[in-house]
């Protein structure tokens, strides 16, 4: 199945797809975590994720077309799948979707990302429905600092509501912060802090260029909370995704983990096991790569199982061993219809 670019000069080239064991790359990585885009519309304009001139892609993927790509994926060997955004809250059918994921044989866990507008009202019917992971973004604990980072939409009480209603209802809740410059970096202490409290894992990011934005490296955040106190000693535990982790200690003896993914300044990409399907229905391998295959006009051509599935195989296989993010003129599209 041909796909959108040329592949770069850095791409392996190795004979085709056809000998790929189940959803492995050609770099021997297994595929076993899908991230869906399920909508690139989002009632907040974080800073560093909607860069000014952004197109939608038109034409959301349906609930159907959602089941029989996840019953795809799952017979795969996908066993994670997580739904996010844009803003996946503002689908209506959110609830029957994660409903539907939970429900596909071989799909061990779900989980969902949201900005937790929503949250508060959401808790319970997730979790009926089945979701087993809840991720929150959470980048400042200021409420005057927050409209600068997410817009005026944005409303911290909103959303620390959430994160309360969600704490200990998950098998797992994770508060996520990207880290920027002269805005959030005094405050890693403080959302460790609160984190903690409330049984969830405090998670930094180091910002992606996907619209500007300085990086901030995860070890200045490891040398901020050591000034504000923790001890800090390297922990073993992975969880499904790219994060490494910490075991933190406060002046007070409280202990628990801290996650760091460091999209920009460590190696992300070595046993990267996911994949990613866009909210327009694009198949991409990669966060930061070209290569997308266009899985939303294939099921409406009618294709059948076995076409779709070969199709996300030819992805894989054209996946390069590291993305590419920071490479001079890559156009990327905007994180809320990729889903991070
Ligand atoms: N709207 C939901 C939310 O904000 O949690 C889900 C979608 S959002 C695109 C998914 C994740 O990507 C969030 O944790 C967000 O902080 C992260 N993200 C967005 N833009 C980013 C960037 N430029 N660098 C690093 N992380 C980013
Ligand atoms: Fe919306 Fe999430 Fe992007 Fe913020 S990070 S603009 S909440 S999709």
């Amino acid at each position: 199945m041909e796909t959108s670019t040329a592949p770069l000069p850095h791409e392996p080239r190795p004979a085709g797809p056809a000998s790929v064991d189940g959803l492995t790359d050609a770099q021997g990585r297994s595929i076993r975590y899908l991230r869906v885009s399920l909508t690139d519309r989002c009632n907040f304009k974080c800073t560093y994720c909607s860069p000014a001139e952004t197109e939608s892609p038109q034409g959301l993927l349906t609930r159907a077309e959602l089941a029989r790509l996840f019953r795809l994926f799952a017979g795969l060997g996908v066993r994670r799948i997580r739904l996010t955004g844009g803003e996946p809250t503002l689908r209506r059918d959110l609830i029957e979707i994660v409903a539907d994921a939970a429900a596909t044989p071989g799909v061990e866990d779900v989980a969902l990302t949201t900005n937790g507008h929503r949250l508060d009202e959401l808790v319970e019917p997730l979790r009926a429905a089945g979701l087993g992971a809840l991720n929150v973004s959470l980048d400042t604990l200021d409420p005057a600092r927050l409209p600068g980072v997410s817009g005026r939409a944005a409303r911290l009480d909103r959303i620390l509501a959430g994160i309360d209603a969600a704490a200990g209802r998950f098998r797992s809740l994770k508060l996520n912060t990207v880290v920027m410059r002269g805005v959030n970096e005094d405050e890693c202490g403080a959302l460790v802090r609160h984190a903690w409290a409330r049984g969830a894992l405090p998670r930094f990011i180091e910002q992606m260029p996907f619209a500007g934005g300085e990086v901030v490296p995860l070890a200045e955040v490891r040398r901020r909370l050591e000034a504000d106190g923790f001890t800090l000693t390297p922990d073993p535990w992975r969880g499904w995704g790219p994060a490494r982790h910490l075991l933190g200690r406060d002046r007070d003896g409280r202990e628990g983990l801290i996650g760091l993914i460091g999209a920009m300044t460590e190696n992300f990409c070595e046993d990267c096991n996911r994949a990613r399907v866009a909210a327009d229905g694009g198949f991409q391998a990669c966060l930061g790569g070209h290569d997308r295959v266009p899985l939303r006009e294939l099921l409406r051509a009618g294709a059948p199982d076995e076409t779709l599935a070969e199709a996300v195989r030819g992805g894989l296989w054209r996946k390069a061993p590291r993305h590419q993010m920071d490479e001079a003129g890559l156009v990327l599209l905007p994180m809320r219809g990729l889903g991070g």
